[in-house]
């Protein structure tokens, strides 16, 4: 059987890792590079004129114009951590290379930081990954579909009727030789015309030719100029239909990685932070390499969150 080119691709080995990420002083520099690729940017006044003030732990950047001092986490959702830039990087590394996802209780013992730390830290992790994938929308063919996610909790009830089971659209875009390339899943509040067309607007280009099942709601794509066309079964069972071939594969994969990696996931309370950050490994799938710097990049994109803001569960429109 022929290999899957990107299966087989080579990752980056750990100890590559080590030689690339395995001091302070290294992870300072791919940050550095993530955040100010062209040269430090005041982000007080935008000026590149600067000066360093060496601290006890971080340099300082000093802004010669405005005197403003910053550092390289300083307005990043990595602000104040007192944990060394390498366990940071290590996490990123996990994240990235992890295939089906890795629990917060596996990242605390690779990091040798406890639950809760690890937990914080895979958050603000996965925070960053989902906001880096809100700034992109799916444009060309696409395939949809909805479905219902998440374990049930005991006493619950089972199934759609189980009260932790998240709504969710799932979307995944085709090359012309019909091959999947990216993908959005988010959750969402039902499978409304209204939630969907606002879920359309978030993550689709107009123009997009969206195929999906007979669900109604689904023909609220129109409403943002993206062609619809639905496929009715007719009896058959969806997953046998070779239109929707991609989207099945890629929601039967993604309940696999909710099952295997995160069966102590409070997926209906942080859906939306988890699939964000499944999209992104996804979306990434063909540069394993350059994981660990993509990952470093939405950390620096992404503004500070207190712990209180984290566990406070998601509102979806
Ligand atoms: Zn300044």
């Amino acid at each position: 059987m022929a290999r899957n080119g990107i299966q087989f691709q080579k990752g980056l080995s750990l100890l590559d890792f080590q030689r690339l990420y395995g001091t302070e002083e290294l992870c300072v520099a791919a940050l550095e590079q993530a955040r100010w690729p062209t040269g430090f940017c005041c982000p007080r006044c935008a000026s590149h004129d600067y000066g360093i003030v060496y601290g006890r732990r971080l340099k300082r950047y000093q802004c010669r114009i405005c005197r403003h001092q910053a550092t390289v986490i300083a307005g990043t959702i990595l602000q104040a951590t007192k944990l060394p830039l390498t366990v940071w990087f290590l996490a990123f590394y996990l994240i990235g290379q992890a295939k089906t996802g890795i629990s917060s209780l596996e990242l605390s013992r690779h990091l040798g930081v406890n639950y809760d730390t690890a937990w914080l830290l895979h958050n603000k992790i996965m925070k960053a990954m989902s906001e880096r994938e809100d700034s992109y929308v799916l444009f060309g063919k696409i395939q949809m579909d909805d479905a219902y996610l998440g374990g049930e909790r005991p006493g619950g009830k089972p199934g759609r009727g189980s009260e932790n089971k998240v709504p969710i659209v799932a979307a995944i875009s085709l090359n012309n030789a019909g091959h999947p390339i990216y993908t959005k899943i988010t959750p969402v509040s039902g499978f409304t015309s209204e939630a969907l067309a606002k879920w359309a607007s978030q993550h689709l280009a107009p123009g997009c030719a969206v195929l999906s099942d007979g669900l109604a709601c689904f023909r609220s794509v129109t409403t943002i100029g993206c062609l619809h066309e639905a496929v009715v079964s007719r009896g058959r069972h969806p997953k046998d239909l070779p239109e929707f071939r991609w989207i099945n594969i890629l929601l039967s994969n993604l309940k696999t990685s909710i099952s295997g990696a995160l069966h102590a996931f409070n997926f209906d309370k942080y859906a939306k932070r988890y699939l964000g950050g499944y999209c992104f490994r996804f979306n990434r799938r063909f540069d394993m390499k350059e994981m660990t710097d993509r990952i470093a990049n939405a950390v620096c994109c992404c503004k500070p969150c207190p712990e209180r803001a984290l566990r406070v569960a998601e509102v979806y429109g």
